[in-house]
C-alpha cells in the first residue's frame, strides 16, 4: 500500500542520499508521512563501509543528564518493535542493558536514572555484589554498581538497514545504487543533484544522511564530522558453552577508566568487545579494514580482567569501522545556511543507530514543514565552536 495522496495536491518530492540508519529510516518516515521520495546510495544499505555496515548495534536508555537522547531511545525503541512486527521480522533482541559505573566518577550514572524514571523506563540499581550473585561470569572488580535495563537490549544492524530498504520499496519509495553530487546553489536553493551516469535528478527537498562521508560531499563539515577509526573484536567460547550467550548475559557497557561495551551472542558471531575510545581520523571509502595488534591486545587484556574464563578464547571475527563523531557528540538534523531546500542528518558519534527511526520521523516532520527539529542538532553550535 502506498502513502496517502491528499486529491488534487502535487505530493513534496524528496531526494534522501544515503540508505544508513539515518537515510534509510528518514526515507521511509517521509514516504509514510506523504512524500515522493528517491532514495540513492553508493554502495548499498549496511555496506561493509557503512557505520551501519556492523552485525549488531546497543539500545539503551542510559544517557547520563541527556533528556533528549533518553526520550528519542525510548522512542526509538518503540518504534523498532512496532515495524518489526508490521515486517514480521526480528531485528530487537531483549537482552537486558547492564551499565557498569567506575569506582572513580559515577555522575553520568546518576545523572541518567531521574530522566530514565521520567521517561517511564523500567531498570534497576544493582550494587556489585548482586550483579555478581547474578552474572557471575563477570568480574566487578573496579565497579562500583550498575544500572540494569530489562528491557532493551540489541539490534541486528545490517539487516535493519535492508528491512527498511524492503519497506521503503513496499511501500511504494524508489532507490537507486549510484553516488550522488550536489549540484551548485543559486538563489538559496540546490540545483539538483550528480548522479554516476552523469544525469541531473530533481526534488523540492534534498536530505543528505552521508554519515562519515558528509564532510567530503559538504567540505565545510569536515571539521565538524570527523571519522575516527573503530574495531570490533569477537571471540569464540567453547563448543557448548551457553554461559556467554545472550540466554544468560545482557549486553554490558563497562563505563571505568576506558570505556568497553559487548554483546553477547550475536547471531553466532562469538562474543563481541569493542572500545568506545576513539582512533585515528580515518577515510571511510579508502581505509584498509584491518584489526591492529595493538587493539586486539587490549581487548584481550580486557577480556582477561572482566570476562576471566574467556582470556584465552579465540578471535573469531573481526570489523573495523567507524564513528562520524561530530565536535560535541550530538548528532546533526539541520537545513544547510545556504540552501534552503537541503537537510543534512549525521554525526552519529557512536551512539547513532538506535535512533534511527526516530531521527526519521523528525527528518519527515523538519523537510515537510510540520514540525521543526531539536535545537540541540542544530548546526550553527558547531559552526560557532569551529570559528571560535
Ligand atoms: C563499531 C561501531 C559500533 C557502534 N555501536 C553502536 C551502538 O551500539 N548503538 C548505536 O546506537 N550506535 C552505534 N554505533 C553508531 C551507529 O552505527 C552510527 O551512528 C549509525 O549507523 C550512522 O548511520 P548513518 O546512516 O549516519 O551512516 P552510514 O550507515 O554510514 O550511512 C551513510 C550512507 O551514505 C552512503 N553515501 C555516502 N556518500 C554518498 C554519496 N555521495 N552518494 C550516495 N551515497 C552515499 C554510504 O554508502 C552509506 O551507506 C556504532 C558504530 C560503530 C562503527
Amino acid at each position: 500500500m502506498g502513502p496517502p495522496v491528499l486529491a488534487g495536491l502535487p505530493r513534496t518530492s524528496v531526494i534522501v542520499v544515503g540508505a544508513g540508519a539515518f537515510g534509510g529510516w528518514s526515507a521511509l518516515q517521509l514516504l509514510r508521512k506523504g512524500a515522493k521520495v528517491t532514495l540513492l546510495d553508493a554502495w548499498g544499505p549496511g555496506n561493509s563501509r557503512a557505520s551501519s555496515g556492523g552485525e549488531t548495534r546497543v539500545i539503551r536508555t542510559t544517557y547520563g543528564p541527556e533528556r533528549l537522547y533518553t526520550q528519542m531511545a525510548v522512542r526509538a525503541l518503540q518504534l523498532w518493535r512496532e515495524n518489526e512486527q508490521r515486517w514480521n521480522l526480528k531485528l530487537f533482541f531483549r537482552t537486558g542493558v547492564l551499565w557498569m559505573a567506575g569506582t572513580t566518577d559515577d555522575s553520568y550514572e546518576r545523572a541518567a536514572m531521574p530522566l530514565m524514571k521520567e521517561a517511564g523506563v523500567r531498570f534497576e540499581k544493582l550494587s556489585s555484589a548482586d550483579c555478581s550473585k547474578r552474572w557471575p561470569q563477570i568480574n566487578f572488580d573496579d565497579v562500583s554498581w550498575s544500572v540494569h535495563e530489562p528491557d532493551s537490549g540489541y539490534l541486528a544492524a545490517r539487516r535493519g538497514c535492508e528491512a527498511v530498504l524492503n519497506a521503503f520499496l513496499k511501500e511504494g519509495g524508489e532507490y537507486r545504487q549510484t553516488k550522488a553530487i550536489p549540484r551548485p546553489v543559486a538563489n538559496n536553493r540546490m540545483q539538483g543533484i550528480t548522479v554516476t551516469s552523469g544525469e541531473i535528478l530533481n526534488a523540492d527537498s534534498y536530505v543528505f544522511a552521508c554519515g562519515p562521508w558528509l564532510g567530503k560531499v559538504f567540505p565545510f563539515l569536515a571539521p565538524m564530522i570527523i571519522p575516527t577509526r573503530q574495531e570490533v573484536f569477537f571471540f569464540g567460547t567453547a563448543a557448548g558453552d551457553l554461559s556467554f550467550t545472550e540466554e544468560q548475559l545482557p549486553v554490558w557497557i563497562d563505563n571505568g577508566k576506558r570505556l568497553f561495551y559487548g554483546i553477547p551472542g550475536n547471531h553466532w558471531r562469538g562474543f563481541k568487545i569493542a572500545d568506545d575510545t576513539r582512533g585515528p581520523v580515518i577515510d571511510p571509502t579508502s581505509m584498509e579494514r584491518q584489526i591492529s595488534t595493538e587493539g586486539l591486545a587490549a581487548a584481550r587484556m580486557y577480556l582477561r580482567l572482566r570476562f576471566p574464563a574467556l582470556a584465552d578464547a579465540p578471535l573469531v571475527e573481526s570489523r573495523v569501522c567507524q564513528y562520524e563523531n561530530s565536535t560535541d557528540q550530538n548528532f546533526v538534523l539541520d537545513r544547510l545556511p545556504e540552501a534552503e531546500n537541503v537537510w543534512v542528518v549525521g554525526g552519529g558519534s557512536g551512539h547513532g543507530f538506535k535512533h534511527g527511526p526516530v531521527l526519521g520521523e523528525m527528518v519527515g516532520d523538519a523537510v515537510l514543514g510540520l514540525k521543526g527539529p531539536p535545537k540541540e542538532l542544530g548546526l550553527s553550535r558547531l559552526l560557532k565552536s569551529s570559528s571560535s
